[in-house]
């Protein structure tokens, strides 16, 4: 038997955007242990906006479970919270509830900016900017990205990997201190699970360099020439990969425009600043698709077309701070809206 060092990780009950939580219990078992092995626990949840003070216990369930190499046995648990009986979602759990298809595959490219002092990675402290965007987005060298964040973000990718996280891959992004990771991941709560432990990864270890994550969207405003951060969400349905075809594809894209309002309403907070038709973006009230196009609200790459309409579509409007299981979701959501005879 071995102690094992349990982090039990939520999401807790602040709006617009849920912060993510976390306590360590400790429990022995003979090896790293399986999910069905990980009991419940509560919390106070009068202390993270989930409970009032009188009637504070909310539960812990074990919903997903990765090793945590920052640590000799250790794991990540990610939880749901659920009401005192244990078996009611809570309110704020967006989880429990979500449409789910094992079958469809998202990839999610989380984008975000790394802050230190108020002020993104490598922009002047006492107010100001670094020279116009440019050269920053997969660049290198001292100027374009400092001097931590490299050794942050690899570091992210190595713990990640080690969690069995499926990264696909990272890169500097076009603003000074603004980069990139995607993950892949099978059905909407697998996919949705690991992006959420990547963000906590990522938030945790960024302590150490007095490094803060902004997952804003727009954190330098609307009115200056720097990006915003989205959450590119990419995605395939198994008829989308294998039947296709340019009158499905067509059908799709009506019930996307149909239902684009319910999409941005879960596409996260503060996205007027950030789709506003510039800086590769489409205005937040219009939808339309482009082959290619990054302007456009989604974009259809050029292997789809040349695939007979098969394979997987960009949705370029959810926002850094989108919630994955709600975005994913509501794809699934208006895709189910399409017959596909
Ligand atoms: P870009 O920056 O050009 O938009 P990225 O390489 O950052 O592209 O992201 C593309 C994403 O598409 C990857 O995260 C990948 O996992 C995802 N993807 C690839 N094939 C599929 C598929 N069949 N279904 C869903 N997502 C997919
Ligand atoms: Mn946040
Ligand atoms: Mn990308
Ligand atoms: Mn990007
Ligand atoms: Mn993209």
């Amino acid at each position: 038997m071995a102690k094992y060092k349990l982090e039990y990780i939520w999401l807790d009950g602040y709006e617009p955007v849920a912060n993510l939580r976390g306590k360590t219990q400790i429990k022995e078992f003979n090896a790293f242990p399986k999910l069905e092995e990980l009991p419940m626990w509560g919390f106070d949840g009068s202390s993270t906006r989930q409970a009032e003070g009188r009637n504070s216990d909310c539960m812990l369930k074990p919903v997903a479970v990765f090793p945590d190499a920052t640590k000799t046995n250790a794991a990540l648990v990610m939880c749901e919270v659920m009401m005192p009986d244990g078996k009611t979602p809570h309110p704020s759990n967006s989880r429990a509830t979500i449409f789910d298809d094992p079958d469809a595959w998202f990839g999610f490219e989380q984008e975000y900016f790394l802050y230190q002092d108020g002020v993104p990675l490598g922009f002047p402290q006492g107010g100001g900017f670094p020279p116009p965007q440019g050269e920053y987005y997969t660049g290198v060298g001292y100027k374009n990205v400092g001097a931590i964040a490299r050794e942050i973000v690899d570091t992210h990718l190595e713990l990640c990997l080690a969690a069995g996280i499926n990264h696909e891959g990272i890169n500097a992004e076009v603003a000074k201190g603004q980069w990139e990771f995607q993950i892949f991941g099978k059905g909407s709560r697998t996919a949705a699970d690991q992006v959420w432990m990547a963000r906590y990864i990522m938030l945790r270890l960024c302590e150490k360099y007095e490094v803060d994550v902004n997952w804003h969207c727009k954190p330098l405003g609307k009115d200056v020439d720097w990006n915003g951060s989205g959450m590119h969400s990419n995605f395939s349905t198994k008829h989308m990969r294998e039947v296709g075809g340019k009158a499905y594809f067509e059908a799709l894209m009506e019930a996307f425009d149909k239902y684009k309002n319910e999409h941005i309403a879960v596409y996260g907070p503060d996205n007027h600043l950030r789709l506003t038709g510039l800086h590769e973006t489409q205005s937040i009230d219009k939808f339309n698709y482009g082959i290619a196009n990054r302007g456009a609200s989604v974009r259809v790459p050029h292997s789809f077309v040349n695939n007979d309409y098969k394979g997987y579509l960009e949705d370029r409007r959810p926002n850094s701070q989108g919630d994955p299981y709600k975005i994913a979701s509501r794809i699934l959501q208006t895709i189910a809206t399409v017959p596909t005879k």
